[in-house]
């Protein structure tokens, strides 16, 4: 496998500063803290680094290298990695509905998963609705339930199918897996039909548990990547898109100090009752009180407090087109 040497911003090329170190003993100890399960040694962890770009400030890993398939068999197939559902399918087909449309409309789907996005989308009238996935058993999940999808990565299905073009383009949750966040989305704009649009969804960073617990799959080998705005604003500058953010209201302050309480407390995958989280706060209310004023000062997006979540669009500048 070949390493990526060089430490500049996989977004604007600015150099990094290191941040943070992981060594593989590390990320194996805060994997088996979080599934509260050893994982099995055959999972191919590596060190890494994290840098912070001085530019962006988009955080990525270095080296900058996916986890290994062994890695993704193991940790996609833990109990509840994949939600049932998710906020920014529902704003995505809002945004949808909401516009002016042409006779008939399509979409597409990268890294689709077993189509649960894509059984919430079928319910639009008049729209061919195309998946994507790299995972065979997710294609024959999809396949299974009627969908149109194709065991391609973006690239490969544009190279495959040069002709084809989407009204939307649509990525859930990949962007932060991928090394080259630039040619990722370039080959999406690649698909998109003029005044298009793309949506992309990831975790927005910083998440509002981190100042108070450790998340390994914020992290690599799983995310590779840690998007705020200012580097999706990079990002979109860098491509020659505008950019719109979405967010899901944020948790109360009371909401996310219980939580970030209780994380650092006890972890994860720990079911902690209301009395014995009450225990705890009495014996701690100094940690208590730190983390509500952390939370007070929680950063804001679009004048409201960041949730976890960002959906942003992207459009080619009208300058451009
Ligand atoms: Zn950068």
């Amino acid at each position: 496998m070949s390493k990526n040497i060089s430490n500049e911003c996989p977004v604007c090329s600015h150099e990094g500063i290191h941040i943070r170190s992981f060594s593989k003993k590390n990320i194996m100890s805060e994997l088996e803290d979080y599934f509260a399960e050893k994982p099995p040694d055959k999972i191919e962890i590596i060190d890494y680094e994290i840098q912070q770009c001085k530019n962006c400030s988009l955080e990525y890993a270095f080296p900058l290298e996916a986890g290994s398939q062994s890695f993704y068999q193991w940790v996609t197939t833990r109990a509840g990695y994949y939600p049932e559902t998710r906020w920014e399918w529902f704003a995505v087909i809002e945004q949808i509905n909401k516009r002016e449309r042409q006779n008939s409309i399509s979409i597409l789907d990268v890294g689709c998963g077993g189509g649960n996005f894509l059984e919430i989308a079928k319910k639009l009238s008049n729209t061919r609705i195309v998946g994507l996935d790299t995972t065979p058993d997710s294609i024959e999940q999809c396949q299974a339930r009627g969908f149109e999808v194709y065991c391609e990565t973006i690239e490969s299905f544009f190279n495959k199918f040069p002709s084809e073009s989407f009204n939307y383009v649509l990525s859930f949750h990949c962007l932060e897996h991928i090394s080259q966040p630039k040619q990722f989305i370039a080959s999406m704009l690649s698909v998109l039909k003029p005044m298009g649009s793309i949506f992309i969804s990831t975790p927005y960073s910083p998440m509002s548990v981190e100042s108070d617990w450790f998340d390994i799959l914020n992290h690599p080998p799983h995310h590779l990547l840690r998007l705020s705005k200012k580097s999706y604003e990079e990002l979109a500058h860098q491509l020659g898109c505008e950019i719109k953010f979405y967010m899901p209201p944020a948790n109360s302050v009371m909401a996310r100090t219980i939580n970030n309480f209780s994380l650092s407390k006890f972890g994860k995958n720990q079911t902690v009752s209301k009395l014995r989280l009450l225990q705890e706060l009495i014996k701690n209310p100094t940690l208590f009180l730190k983390i509500f004023f952390g939370q007070l000062m929680r950063n804001r997006v679009n004048g409201s407090i960041a949730a976890d979540i960002v959906l942003v669009e992207l459009k080619l500048s009208s300058k451009l087109v």
